[in-house]
């Protein structure tokens, strides 16, 4: 008995000093810092920062529509060994703590990318849009009370990149360093981009695009825009007659010539308004999954490229 005591004492004290040995438990065999993240413009903003120290698994499959995710068991597999979950936050992952806790990883660093970012209320949406989508409220109780779209932002996106660098200086402390150079160029580049499109656009005749779904209202907040949408805040809500002659009726008074089309909101009705209005219909990237192979960088300048013609 006394022996059997001491044998288990002994199991739970190697165990302990195994655990002892580093900050991370977990990790990747090469080495590698493992990093689960829920959609693809997470994955973008670990991988600017992580670079070639971190091996990133993405929860949401591309083509999924990210405000109606809801993981299967087999999505979140990759959580029981990742050293970090980097999640959007804002009510965006509302599976995000039951996921962690199903994972059984007491280790593990979950990160809400949003934490620090100046949050958008719905109540503010409503006072900006049209009134076209009355079925916001109803969503308000489904999804949460901000608007989850940070990531479509330059400038939120250098906060969320400041707290992606952060976990990982925690968690990989002998290459921080290289995370911080990582985190400093590609938020150099973000800024860049701020600076030079909030000086184009300073100017531009109008301020208003429509798009498939009200997923930019920090981007409008960075550079004094307004959104009108087809779909609401959470891609739902796709308009009747009257809500799309409200919509063509909004068109037509802020002379709109391109109606923007996204991924994974359907473009029918998008189509619709353009014909009606004589609008060109172009795309826009949502950067919920993976499009073209394109950077978080490449999308967001084509992005206020597009944005910024679209205005003249
Ligand atoms: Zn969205």
């Amino acid at each position: 008995m006394v022996r059997k005591i001491i044998a288990l004492l002994l199991g739970t004290a190697v165990t302990l000093a195994a655990a002892g040995c580093g900050s991370r438990q977990n990790g990747a065999a090469d080495g590698k810092v493992t990093i689960s993240v829920s959609f693809n413009a997470l994955y973008e903003l670990s991988a600017a920062v992580g670079g070639d120290k971190v091996a990133i698994s993405v929860i949401i499959p591309d083509g999924t529509e990210p405000h109606d995710f809801e993981p299967r068991a087999r999505d979140l597999a990759m959580l029981k060994d990742a050293d970090i979950f980097v999640v959007n936050g804002l009510g965006m992952e509302d599976w995000a703590d039951d996921a962690v806790k199903a994972a059984g990883n007491t280790d593990i660093r979950v990160v809400d990318a949003s934490s620090g970012v100046e949050a958008i209320s719905i109540e503010e949406h409503e006072e900006v849009q049209t009134g076209v989508h009355e079925g916001e409220n109803e969503a308000e109780h489904e999804h949460g009370a901000y608007d989850p779209h940070i990531w479509l932002s330059p400038l939120c996106a250098v906060t969320m990149a400041g707290n992606i660098r952060d976990a990982l200086v925690h968690t990989d402390p002998a290459n921080s360093a290289y995370y911080d150079a990582n985190y400093k160029s590609f938020t150099d580049a973000l800024e860049t981009l701020h600076a030079q499109y909030a000086e184009k656009l300073k100017n531009a005749d109008n301020k208003s695009f429509v798009t498939g779904h009200a997923a930019f209202a920090y981007l409008c907040r960075d550079f004094g825009l307004v959104q009108n949408s087809v779909e609401d805040v959470f891609a739902e809500g796709e308009p009747g007659a009257q809500q799309l002659a409200a919509l063509v009726g909004y068109c037509r008074e802020n002379h709109i010539t391109t109606i923007f089309t996204e991924a994974l909101v359907s473009a029918a009705v998008s189509e619709t308004l353009a014909r009606e209005v004589g609008a060109s219909v172009k795309p826009i990237y949502t950067m919920a999954s993976a499009e073209n192979g394109k950077s978080y960088l490449d999308r967001m300048e084509e992005n206020l490229s597009v944005i910024y013609e679209s205005l003249k």
